[in-house]
């Protein structure tokens, strides 16, 4: 009988308990957590707060108590382990009691996860500065603006789980600032994509400082805060809520002399297997692969730390058999009424490995509707997608608007796994009927548009083409009804049913950033010009994009 202890009791270690359980009604599998809960919904906890999720009990996704009557895990709550001693193969652990022992191992899982960061910084230890990672943070929040009714909220740090802190506070009714120390938020999305949610944050009463960073906490008289911010500028506020990024659990690997990666994570070999081959680790406490650049890396998620803990288990129970073949960084957030998603690389991401836009890599932006227009309710996203020269290809895809981005960053984050191209993706038979998709669905059109700047039969503008050009004209192809919404001040306007008669208006010694509502009259403007020799770029996803990034 071999006996699995694991170290860590939510989602990768959770997952690989139960596995192994399954495919071995005879191990013995202990499962230490030092925390009072097992596999619970660090996902869920933002909605807890916001009182989206009413009861603290739909948190625990298991409970000791059925983890060990379904799957006859030894589960000890409370129970820390503080040391590895690899020679003996035993963990030392502190127990629920406070008392301290060894327990013997065959073999180790280290599920261990990843901690907030909480950087040194003056008053970071006060009260009020909060962290949401655990059951009773998000419970200490919801009780601090429910019951104590504190009404107004800073949240440090503007990634998803900042992000998610900000809509949950506003929505229990506080006012909220959201400190991002980085000239944008959400940082797996390029910075004009990112843009988008600026609008919707401040649609929704949050207010947003960028490239500001929290200096200092201070205790007001009140028992409230002041913070100090970079630039001289202070913010007070009932609570903090710090969301800067996580670091890998991974000191009791480091002091038992295992391998550790560049980015803090524990270092394992595909099959998850540490410098020790009786110790595996899974979930955010390792370093994992890119599945796009290949290196190694630090993805913290949840749907990785699942599968991960599911490998480990097969490869203890059945030998190392299975490869953990990367992460690609699949995830999607509620902004308030906005869906924001990205799989695989970002431009950002791309630029830092030393890619060259044109050379390495190429991208697109488009609008579309998240389902067919004639029927009542669809909302425009915005996808931007990233491929190689040649098409082979994708490297990764960022999605953001209203219905439907969640369904398009899961076809194309599948289309990356199976290695497809961007033909592939212009080839996907995808399901259609009005009130979901269009008979050319987005990722189609993403695919389309994509393969025709390969086949070099449009060219893009970039977002800030404007801004980066001035000496350029618009020509705005939309009708003259659409003008009054919004229209560009000195360019030359001819709907797109008449640039066939009057294109000998147009300058030919001049560059055309040709812009319609959503793209398709520009490109099909832009077919005609370019074909008449006209110099000619589309901008991309039109006016619908241009405003949502400019906020116009
Ligand atoms: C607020 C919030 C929202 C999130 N939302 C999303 C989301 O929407 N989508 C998504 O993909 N990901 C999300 N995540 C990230 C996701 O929760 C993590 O990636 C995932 O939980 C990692 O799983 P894990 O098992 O590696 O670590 P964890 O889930 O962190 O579990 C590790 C456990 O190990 C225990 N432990 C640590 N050290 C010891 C020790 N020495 N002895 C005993 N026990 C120990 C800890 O107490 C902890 O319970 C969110 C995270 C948070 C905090």
């Amino acid at each position: 009988m071999t006996k699995t202890v694991i170290i860590g009791g939510v989602a990768a270690g959770a997952s690989c308990a139960a596995r192994l359980r399954r495919l071995d009604e005879s191990a013995e599998i202990v499962m230490l957590e030092k925390g009072p809960y097992v596999s619970f919904a660090n996902c869920g906890l933002p909605y807890f707060v916001g009182g989206v999720i009413r009861d603290r009990s739909d948190l625990s996704v298991q409970t000791p108590e059925r983890l060990k009557s379904r799957f006859r895990i030894d589960v000890r709550t409370e129970s820390e382990a503080l040391s590895i001693d690899r020679a003996a193969k035993t963990v030392r652990v502190r127990g629920a009691d406070g008392r301290e022992y060894d327990e013997p191992y065959d073999r180790l899982v280290i599920a261990t996860g990843a901690s907030p960061i909480v950087p040194d910084i003056p008053g970071i230890r006060l009260k009020r500065v909060r962290t949401l990672t655990t059951v009773d943070d998000a419970v200490g929040l919801r009780s601090l603006v429910s019951v104590h009714r504190f009404m107004s909220a800073a949240v440090i740090g503007g990634g998803f789980i900042g992000l998610e802190a900000a809509e949950n506070l506003r929505e229990a009714g506080c006012s909220v600032t959201l400190i991002e120390a980085s000239p944008q938020i959400m940082p797996p999305l390029d910075p004009e994509m990112a843009e988008v949610l600026t609008g919707e944050l401040r649609r929704n009463g949050v207010e947003l400082l960028t490239g500001t960073a929290a200096e200092e906490f201070q205790e007001r008289d009140d028992g409230g805060l002041l913070i100090r911010l970079s630039g001289g500028r202070t913010v007070e506020a009932d609570l903090a809520v710090l969301a800067i990024g996580v670091r890998p659990n991974s000191a009791i690997a480091r002091d038992a002399g295992l391998e550790i990666g560049k980015t803090g994570g524990i270092a394992v070999s595909p099959e998850l297997v540490t410098s020790d081959p009786d110790i595996y680790a899974a979930g955010d406490v390792i370093d994992v692969t890119d599945f796009i650049s290949g290196e190694k890396t630090s993805i913290p998620l949840a749907g990785p730390a699942n599968r991960q803990g599911r490998i480990a288990a097969n490869n203890i129970a059945l030998g190392n058999h299975e490869a953990y073949k990367g992460t690609q960084g699949s995830s999607v957030a509620k902004v308030f009424g906005l869906t924001a998603a990205s799989t695989g690389s970002s431009e950002k991401a791309l630029v830092k490995r030393g890619l060259l836009k044109g050379r390495d890599y190429e991208s697109v932006i488009i609008s579309a509707g998240s389902h067919a227009g004639y029927y009542p309710g669809a909302s425009d996203m915005f996808i931007k997608l990233l491929f190689s020269p040649d098409g082979s290809r994708v490297f990764g895809a960022e999605i953001v608007g209203g219905a439907g981005v969640d369904k398009r960053i899961d076809v194309i984050a599948a289309a990356i796994r199976l290695h497809a191209g961007v033909r592939a993706l212009a080839e996907l038979e995808l399901a259609y009927a009005p009130p979901y998709s269009s008979a050319k669905d987005p990722v189609n059109m993403a695919g389309f548009t994509a393969s025709n700047v390969i086949d070099g039969l449009v060219s893009f503008a970039d977002w800030d083409e404007l801004e980066k050009h001035p000496e350029h004209t618009v020509l705005d192809v939309r009708e003259k009804g659409e003008l009054a919404e919004f229209s560009f001040r000195g360019a030359v306007h001819i709907p797109f049913g008449s640039i066939r008669e009057r294109v000998m208006e147009l300058n030919p010694s001049k560059t055309f950033i040709v812009m319609c509502r959503g793209g398709v009259r520009a490109y099909d403007s832009a077919r005609i010009l370019q074909q008449k020799g006209y110099k000619v770029k589309v901008y991309p996803g039109g006016t619908l994009f241009y405003r949502a990034v400019h906020h116009v």
